[in-house]
Formats: C-alpha cells, structure tokens, sequence
C-alpha cells in the first residue's frame, strides 16, 4: 500500500513511541511499527507547515485546558472516565514541563485517554469537535503530538483491528443503521477476515473498516461504502478503491478471498451504484 512518509525527525507515534508516523495516500495518520491509526488530516490542514521549525513553547493555563478537554469529551460523548484519564493525562506533561497550544495538549489527552478506555476517537473527529466550540488547530499538529509523546513516556496498549471493529459495529448498532444481532454476526465475521491475512495495509483501522464491509458482503449485505465511510472516517472513494482491489486480486488468483457465498460481479455493482 503506497505511503507518503513525513520527514520529520519529530513525528513519534503516540501509542508505541516509535518514529514511523506515516502519511498515507488517503491522507490517514499511521504508524508503520504498530499499526495503529490517528484517523485523518484533512486538507484544510497545511502539511507543508507541519514541518516549520515554529517555536513551540507557550504558556499554557492548567484551568483552561482542563475545562476544554471536558468541553470536547462532551461534544465526543465519552464516559466519565476516559473525561477524568485525559484531564490527568494533560496534568501530568504540563507538569513535567510540556509548554505546547493548549489545543494540541487537549488532542493529544483525548486521543490517547480514548483508546487506554477502548473508546477510540480519531484525531480528525478531536479537531473537528474543537473547531465546533470555536478553537483554532494548530498547523503543527502532528509535531506537537510527537513532542507531547517524548513528555508522556509510557507506551500505551496497541489497539488491534479487533478493537476497531468492536467500535464501528457497535456504534453502528447503537445508531439502528443495523440490529444488534446483526451487528454481533458482522463483528465476529470481521475479525476472522482481518485476522486471515487477506488484507494487507499497515493501518489498524483501514484493516478492520474493509474487513467489516467484506463480512456484509458475505452475510446480509445492509451496509454501503457510504454507510461505512460515515462511520470509519474513510471516503466513500477510498473504501470503494480497496474493497475492488481486493476482488481484483482475488480474480488474478493472488490471494483467496475465502468466502465462498461471495459474489464479485453484484458487489462491484453495489460500489459502483450506491
Ligand atoms: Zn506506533
């Protein structure tokens, strides 16, 4: 899968501190080491100044950032304690010394409180909830999130497509786009397919998002790259690019799909139409 690398000596990943944060053709933030994924910069966001050698340092009020990580979790209605984990989180590097835009500290707690919680928000749905209540994104987003992780230190938990998948069906169940028995049979699909090795990406979420419309395509068939991309992040045209690419390989015989109920011709319709 084609990747743009950053080059920028700062970018870490913030879950395994490693220094192969990637920017992907589909313009996802991944690492290459452990697979996990940021979610999305957009091209509202200048990536040729992410690599400005602007100084960092501000002075950052302890009040004020902890009452816009409360704000924020609330518009991404996250429990109380992924709220209490990033507030400590924030407490935590402005106290070890971090003097970074209290934007970036407050992207950097929730991404970072959400998946030690296992309720993953990804850095595009972070940024867009600070943007509703008015905040300007620092351009140097991804350099802050890279400095803030040499403050934080501790290597999180690696979240596995499992985890995603567990995520985008059940929020797609808690939303009635599909019942929840339904929702159970797709997930369970899901990870037998994210685990066999058919799909190869190093994103963790890229893996589980595809691998959950290949089990739709197998089972009932209720979703759409559009009901998918709604709740993965990916665009419509991203989703439906992979998802050919895999029924094309399968076609040149270079890998087994493994599902015999699949039927290529009506699920290219589908991409093609819906
Ligand atoms: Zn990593």
């Amino acid at each position: 899968m084609e990747t743009m690398e950053i080059y920028n000596p700062f970018d870490r990943c913030p879950v395994c501190g490693g220094k192969k944060l990637n920017l992907t053709a589909d313009r996802e933030v991944v690492c290459t080491i452990c697979g996990s994924s940021m979610g999305f910069i957009y091209p509202e966001v200048n990536l040729g100044s992410l690599l400005r050698n602007e100084p960092l340092s501000t002075d950052v009020k302890l009040n004020g950032a902890l009452d816009q990580i409360s704000r924020v979790c609330e518009i991404l209605n996250l429990p109380s304690q992924v709220v209490e984990e990033a507030r400590e989180i924030a407490k935590k590097l402005l106290s070890r010394g971090a003097r970074v835009r209290k934007e970036g500290l407050t992207i950097f707690s929730v991404l970072v409180a959400s998946r030690k919680h296992n309720a993953i928000r990804r850095l595009d749905e972070i940024i867009l909830a600070l943007k509703r209540l008015g905040y300007e994104v620092p351009r140097s987003i991804l350099r802050i999130l890279s400095k803030l992780v040499l403050y934080y230190g501790k290597p999180l938990l690696i979240p596995s497509p499992i985890l995603y998948a567990r995520q985008i069906t059940s929020k797609m169940a808690s939303d009635k786009v599909i019942d929840i028995k339904y929702a159970e049979r797709l997930f369970r699909k899901s990870i037998e397919l994210a685990s066999s090795g058919l799909i190869r990406t190093p994103s963790t979420l890229l893996k589980a998002s595809l691998a959950i419309l290949l089990a739709d395509i197998s089972l009932d068939k209720k979703l759409t790259p559009h009901v998918l991309s709604r709740y993965s992040g990916y665009s419509v045209k991203t989703i439906s690019k992979h998802i050919k690419a895999l029924l094309k390989e399968d076609e040149t015989g270079l890998i087994s799909l493994k599902m015999s109920e699949l039927e290529p011709s009506a699920v290219r319709r589908r991409l093609d139409h819906g």
